[in-house]
C-alpha cells in the first residue's frame, strides 16, 4: 500500500522550486525536449519529486520519441493514479502520483505493443531518479 501524504498548498509552495511547484501542483507541462530525464538511459527508480513516492522503473523505460520520459507501466498498480483531464479542450487521462496528488503527466493508448500498450508520459520535472 502507498502511504497518503497530504500538505496544503502553500506547504507544497515553500517545499517545492517554482518550476515543480507549476508542474506538480498547477498542472503546467515542461517543454517537450527540455527535461533533464527524457534521453536518460541510467538504471534505477523513479521517485515523485514532491513526496519521493515510488513511480517507475528505468526498466519499463523506452524511448517513445515524444520528448518526455515515458513508461509503459507503473512500479506498483497503485503507486499512480489516474483521472479524466479535460483541460485545452482535449479529453486526456491524467497521471498523477499516488501517495500525494501532484500531477506527473498523461497516459496514453500508443504505449509498446509488445508490452502493455500503454504510454504514461512524465515530466522529468515530477521525477527523482534514484539510482542503484
Ligand atoms: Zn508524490
Amino acid at each position: 500500500m502507498v502511504d497518503k501524504v497530504e500538505k496544503s498548498e502553500a506547504e507544497w509552495r515553500e517545499e517545492l522550486s517554482d518550476e515543480q511547484f507549476w508542474v506538480c501542483r498547477q498542472k503546467g507541462t515542461e517543454p517537450a525536449f527540455t527535461g533533464v530525464y527524457h534521453d536518460c538511459k541510467e538504471d534505477g527508480l523513479y521517485r515523485c519529486s514532491a513526496c519521493g513516492n515510488a513511480l517507475f522503473m528505468s526498466d519499463h523505460k523506452y524511448d517513445s520519441g515524444s520528448g518526455w520520459p515515458s513508461f509503459w507501466e507503473p512500479v506498483t498498480p497503485d503507486a499512480v493514479k489516474t483521472q479524466t483531464d479535460g483541460s485545452h479542450g482535449m479529453i486526456r487521462t491524467e497521471v498523477l502520483c499516488g501517495a500525494c496528488g501532484s500531477h506527473l503527466g498523461h497516459l496514453f493508448n500508443d504505449g509498446p505493443r509488445d508490452k502493455t500498450g500503454l504510454r504514461y508520459c512524465i515530466n522529468s520535472v515530477s521525477l527523482d531518479l534514484d539510482k542503484e
